[in-house]
C-alpha cells in the first residue's frame, strides 16, 4: 500500500509509532496504528509496519457495546432524578407549611393547625412542627388567658365578642352580653388581705366557668374583678337562667383562706343585643345596667331586651 503523506511525514520521516483514527486507505476511512522499521545500525528508516481496522467497524463495535451502557446510565440518571424531584418536592412542601403555621403565630394567629402528615414525620422536620406547635400552646396561654383565674382574657373576650356582633350582622344571630361584678371586692382585699382577694376570685372564676360550658358560652376576666358572659346563639330568657345559676350559686361559696370563711356577692347586668349595634353600644348598656344595680343595693341582676323583637 501507498502510505499517505501525513504518515509518511509523521512516522517514516521522524521515526516515531503513531496511531492515527483517520487514514484513508483505498478510498475508505481506518484506524491504524504505524511502527517505524528501522535498518540494522538504527540510523536510518526503511520501512513500516501498520495495523488497521475499518474505522466502520470500530465504530459499529463500539455503538454496539458502549451505547446499551450508556442508555442504562442515562434511564438509572432520569430514575434518580425523578425520585429526587419527589422527595425534594414533599420536604419543601412540609417546610412551607410549618413556615406558613409561625408566620401566622407571629401575626398573632393562634387558631392556626399542622396537618396530621408533619406532625407524623419522624426527622427533623417532624420536630420542628412539634416544637411550633408546643410554643404556640405556650404562646396561647400567655396571650389569651388569665394567669389567675385560668379564664380567658380580655382581648380574647373582646375577640369572641366582636366575632359574636359580626355574626348577628351577618347572618341574623341572637346573642347575649353579661358584665358582672364582685360586690365590695377592695373591702374583701383589705379586710383579709390581697392573696385572700386572689382566692375569692379564683372560686368565683371557677363558679363562672361551671355554668358557661360549651362552645356557644364565653366566660372572660374582663377586668380586676370584672367578668364578661357572651352567650351566642341565646335569646335573654336562657342567657337570664345561666345568670340567676351563676348568682345563687354565688351565694352558697365560702372561700376558705387561712382559717378565715369568706362570702361574696355579684351584681349582674345582661343584654339580649341588637344585632345591627355595635358590640361596644351593647357592652356599655350591660354596663349601664351593672351600674343600676351597684346603685340600688348589688346582689342582684337586671337585664334588657334591646334585640328589638
Ligand atoms: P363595687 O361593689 O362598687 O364594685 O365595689 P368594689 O370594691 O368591688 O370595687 P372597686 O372598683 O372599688 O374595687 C375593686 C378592687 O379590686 C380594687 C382592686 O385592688 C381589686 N383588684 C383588682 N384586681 C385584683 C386582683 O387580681 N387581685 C386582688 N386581690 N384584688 C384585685
Ligand atoms: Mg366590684
Ligand atoms: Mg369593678
Amino acid at each position: 500500500t501507498k502510505a499517505s503523506p501525513v504518515v509518511v511525514s509523521g512516522v517514516l520521516e521522524t521515526g516515531e509509532e503513531q496511531f492515527y483514527s483517520d487514514v484513508i486507505l483505498n478510498g475508505e476511512k481506518y484506524f491504524a496504528y504505524f511502527m517505524p522499521i528501522p535498518s540494522q545500525n538504527g540510523e536510518e528508516i526503511f520501512g513500516m509496519y501498520a495495523i488497521y481496522r475499518l474505522a466502520s467497524d470500530v465504530h459499529a463495535l463500539v455503538l454496539h457495546s458502549v451505547l446499551p451502557v450508556i442508555l442504562l446510565c442515562l434511564l438509572a440518571t432520569i430514575v434518580i432524578g425523578l425520585i429526587s424531584i419527589r422527595y425534594y418536592q414533599k420536604i419543601v412542601g412540609h417546610l412551607q407549611q410549618i413556615q406558613r403555621f409561625m408566620r401566622a403565630l407571629s401575626g398573632g394567629k393562634f387558631d392556626v393547625e399542622l396537618s396530621p402528615q408533619v406532625l407524623a414525620l419522624e426527622d427533623e422536620l417532624g420536630d420542628l412542627a412539634k416544637s411550633g406547635q408546643s410554643m404556640q400552646r405556650s404562646l396561647r396561654l400567655l396571650v389569651e388567658y388569665d394567669a389567675l383565674t385560668g379564664l380567658y382574657n380580655r382581648r380574647l373576650g373582646d375577640r369572641k365578642l366582636k366575632r359574636a356582633a359580626k355574626r348577628a350582622a351577618d347572618y341574623g344571630m341572637d346573642y347575649c352580653v353579661g358584665i358582672c361584678d364582685i360586690d365590695f371586692f377592695k373591702k374583701v382585699n383589705d379586710t383579709y388581705g390581697h392573696e385572700a382577694g386572689d382566692a375569692v376570685l379564683k372560686d368565683v372564676a371557677r363558679v363562672l366557668k361551671r355554668n358557661m360550658t360549651g362552645k356557644q358560652l364565653t366566660v372572660a376576666r374582663w377586668g380586676g374583678e370584672e367578668f364578661l358572659l357572651l352567650f351566642e346563639n341565646c335569646k335573654l330568657p336562657a342567657a337570664y337562667k345561666v345568670l340567676q345559676q351563676i348568682h345563687d350559686q354565688i351565694h352558697q361559696t365560702t372561700v376558705e383562706h387561712e382559717g378565715q370563711t369568706i362570702r361574696v356577692t355579684m351584681s349582674m347586668g345582661l343584654v339580649q343585643a341588637d344585632r345591627n349595634a355595635s358590640e361596644d353600644a351593647m357592652l356599655a348598656a350591660a354596663d349601664a345596667l351593672l351600674y343600676d344595680c351597684k346603685e340600688h343595693g348589688r346582689d342582684q341582676i337586671q337585664v334588657k331586651d334591646m334585640s328589638g323583637k
